[in-house]
């Protein structure tokens, strides 16, 4: 069989080493993997006794139309339940958005070293992509993107992805840059803004623009949240779109009519009611990044403040030996060579017993990898 020249060349997504082939590969009993921005404080409880509730239910299909899970995030993010799609991950409505919205030839825009799914997702519907450029604090200008959109002749930038806060760098966009790039673009009827807020929940700074307000003034802003990172059910695949009615009924065209399993519909809901969870992965990011960040500090290693649940940072060495050597001792971090930052690796913040193993095997490690 012959395939296009752009499946022939996609290179696919390349998730964090899985626990259980590190500990068969390296005879490991002890292992933290802080690789994938999981929740490591496990499953909340709530969600898994609403799970277990639910499992005598699994010989029906679950409700195409997820209408319990969609009026209950519809009073708990006080937005519209027409407005409102679930899907199998955002992942899946990534992957939606471009298939409904794109054509073969079209191009979808987005910063450097920005999630890599929306180049992966965009390549296999043959659209292309254009990336800006960032500035040395890995920080997107503004002022590019705007110049890029407004000299757009021929029409062919169709979405516009920025995920607020970005993976992997953990930078976000501000109040006032959001402002002055939805002053521009926001109300066009030509180019979506899909802004990808998985991390959401995990932002401190101050400035953080409040993307539902800009939802609710402009139709094509769309906003993705996601239930595997705070919510703590990577495993099980939810994710949600918020958009105005008439885009999402293209989606809802498209997209597989069982998409959001039994499981998912009821989990989603538990895990947004343990308020004490929530708080506690919370806290348990914050405490973990300042601990991180006086670690690297102390080590001389570079990093970039992060809103997220993980950071950046950059090893001055070759981040491959740096990362084969943590793995060596049970410890999986992230490379990040997909997006060209040969010397540094990703770490999520894990429960605080692993972030001090973390700590101390990169300190034993970079003893033994030479900087270059
Ligand atoms: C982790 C992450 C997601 C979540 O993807 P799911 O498919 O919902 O698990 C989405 N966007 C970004 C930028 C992420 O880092």
């Amino acid at each position: 069989m012959r395939v296009s020249p752009e499946i022939e060349s996609l290179v696919p997504y390349k998730p964090g080493k899985p626990i259980e082939e590190t500990q068969r590969e390296y005879g490991l009993t002890k292992i933290c993997k802080l690789a994938s921005n999981e929740n490591p404080l496990g499953v909340s409880p709530q969600a898994v006794a609403a799970m277990t509730e639910e499992l005598k239910n699994l010989h029906r299909y679950p409700d195409p139309s997820f209408t319990e899970l969609r009026e209950y995030l519809s009073q708990k993010w006080s937005w519209h339940k027409d407005h409102i799609l679930v899907g199998n991950g955002s992942n899946e409505l990534i992957d939606l958005l471009i298939r409904v919205f794109c054509e073969p030839g079209d191009r979808v825009l987005m910063p450097k070293k920005s999630f890599i799914a929306y180049g992966i997702c965009a390549q296999a519907a043959r659209v292309n992509k254009h990336e800006f450029d960032l500035d040395q604090d890995f920080r997107l200008k503004i002022d590019d993107v705007l110049d890029y959109i407004e000299n757009d002749k021929v029409g062919r930038d169709k979405i516009l992805f920025l995920a607020n806060p970005n993976n992997p760098t953990g930078t976000y966009v501000n109040n006032d840059e959001m402002e002055e790039l939805l002053d521009v673009c926001g109300g066009r009827k030509d180019l979506l803004i899909v802004i990808d807020e998985a991390y959401n929940e995990f932002v401190r700074a101050e400035d953080y623009p409040n993307s539902l307000s800009y939802g609710r003034k402009y139709k094509n802003v769309m906003i993705l949240r996601t239930f595997s990172k705070v919510y703590g059910l990577a495993g099980l695949r939810a994710g949600v779109l918020l958009g105005s009615p008439d885009l999402l009924d293209f989606v809802h065209r498209v997209r597989n009519p069982f998409n959001v399993n039994r499981l998912a519909q009821k989990a989603v809901v538990a895990s947004m009611e343990d308020q004490e969870y929530i708080k506690k992965s919370q806290q348990l990011v914050w405490d973990g990044l300042d601990f991180f960040y006086k670690n690297l500090k102390e080590m001389g290693l570079p990093y970039i403040e992060s809103q997220g649940n993980f950071v950046l940072f950059n090893t001055l060495r070759d981040a491959n030996e740096v990362f084969q050597g943590c793995l060596q001792k049970g410890v999986i971090l992230r490379t990040v060579k997909e997006y060209k930052l040969p010397t540094y690796l990703r770490m999520n913040v894990g429960l605080p017993e692993e972030n001090q193993m973390a700590m101390s095997v990169l300190k034993e490690v970079l003893t033994e990898v030479k900087t270059i």
